[in-house]
């Protein structure tokens, strides 16, 4: 694909240093329906980012766009804080129906405000005000977000630095595998909780991705994840399940921790539960840890309204039958293929790929080399993002609506980028 030079000029004058995404891709983009993305000069780009998994039903899904302009169109309401509103009530009614009640999960539903780390923030806040203790325990390579309190919990040295205090009150220990299997799962942290001498101050809860995108493309084995969940429950601390990033069917099932058969006490969800790439955000909670008094955390832009019509339309939509979770789970094979095929293809190049469902990650033996691969791939039309401490590997994040032959020719021009990134 030939790439005329976008005027950028605006973006590298006026905006901050801070920007990022738009540094890996350098083009302006106006147009997005489905799995493409399309700038100005109207060239397709095949999506396997989906904004950070934000948009698993794909950009603009015709359906999502329909309920949305329908409920603009009659003057519904936008902006209602967390007042009772229609669009509030068919939300709730929707997801308890169809997600809490046949999973048997009987949650409480809190809107804290409309990021990520805003439905951590308040799973932090509400294990410490429920278990009257300030520790928390994280994971190596874990990242629950950027506000103070996600980052006291988050892994990345360079995102920790940008605090400017110090994070206080979290406590790493290493994720699955993190010790190469040479070390018992949860040795080391059992022996601290156990040992009145360890140092370790006796932990509110414990946050955990089953699967974490930002560090790498880790995946937690089940057994691990029940493993870790015992633990909680032998050694009184709450289990916070951040589903943020896995959620919404990323890995299969709705829930990425329902394959290890296990009931966290709170769980964040946000990124795709808006379904449409609106900002909406939730904190589940136990109904036995709903201490919380009436206003004692809120936010102007808690229950997005219009994310509220777009949510409970994705609910209906691809989550009332299993189909959701078959096609995830068979695309995700397509992709492993794919992967396999790369591996083979350069022996001794690939140090590992791995993922669940639809998220896969691709790491290089040469860190840099990830890198490499991405700017090849924007190169030939293909959006795709690097994770992992240093940016080592490829991360495969496609809608979880995209055709088979979308993701065929996404893998080909990753295959393709592979190499000419040698
Ligand atoms: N938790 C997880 C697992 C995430 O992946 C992210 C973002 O990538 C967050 C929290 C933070 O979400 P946000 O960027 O919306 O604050």
């Amino acid at each position: 694909m030939t790439i005329t030079q976008p005027d950028l000029s605006v973006f590298e004058t006026v905006e901050s240093e801070v920007r990022s995404y738009c540094r890996g891709w350098p083009t302006v983009f106006d147009r997005a329906q489905a799995s493409h993305m399309y700038d100005e000069d109207g060239h397709a780009y095949l999506d396997f980012f989906a904004g950070a998994g934000t948009l698993n039903y794909g950009h603009n899904n015709p359906v999502l766009k329909r309920a949305l302009l329908d409920y603009l169109e009659r003057d519904g309401v936008v902006h209602g804080l967390d007042m009772s509103t229609s669009a509030k009530r068919a939300f709730l009614e929707t997801f308890k129906s169809t997600i809490l009640e046949p999973r048997d999960l009987p949650y409480k539903v809190m809107f804290p405000g409309p990021t990520g780390t805003n439905a951590v923030e308040a799973a932090l806040k509400l294990a410490r005000k429920v278990k009257g203790r300030e520790s928390i325990v994280s994971f190596t390579n874990a990242f629950h977000g950027m506000s103070l309190g996600s980052l006291a919990v988050t892994g990345n040295a360079f995102k920790r630095a940008g605090a400017g205090i110090p994070l206080v009150h979290g406590t790493p220990m290493p994720f699955d595998d993190y010790l190469d299997g040479k070390v018992d799962d949860f040795l080391w942290f059992e022996r601290l909780l156990e040992d009145q001498g360890s140092g370790l101050n006796k932990p509110a809860a414990v946050i955990v991705e089953s699967v974490q995108g930002e560090g790498g493309i880790n995946v937690a084995r089940t057994e691990w994840l029940r493993a870790l969940s015992d633990l909680c429950t032998r050694h009184d601390m709450l289990l916070i399940l951040d589903d943020i990033q896995m959620g919404c069917g990323r890995t299969g099932a709705f829930f990425s921790f329902e394959e290890a058969g296990i009931k966290p006490d709170i769980v964040t969800l946000s990124k795709s539960i808006g379904g449409y790439g609106l900002p909406l955000a939730l904190t589940l909670l136990k109904p036995e840890l709903d201490v919380w008094e009436p206003g004692e955390h809120n936010g102007t832009f808690r229950g997005n309204n219009p994310a509220f019509v777009t949510a409970t339309a994705a609910l209906e939509t691809y989550w009332t039958d299993g189909q959701m979770e078959k096609q995830t789970i068979s695309r995700g094979e397509q992709v492993e293929a794919a992967l396999k095929a790369i591996a083979d293809e350069h022996p001794g190049e690939i140090a590992d790929f791995r993922g669940r469902g639809l998220v896969w990650g691709l790491e290089f033996e040469e860190k840099a080399r990830a890198d490499r691969v991405a700017k090849r791939a924007f190169e030939h039309g293909l959006l795709i993002e690097t994770s992992g401490p240093q940016s080592e590997v490829i991360k495969l994040l496609p809608a979880l609506t995209i055709a088979p032959e979308e993701l065929d020719e996404g893998l080909r021009i990753l295959a393709r980028s592979v190499r000419e990134a040698a």
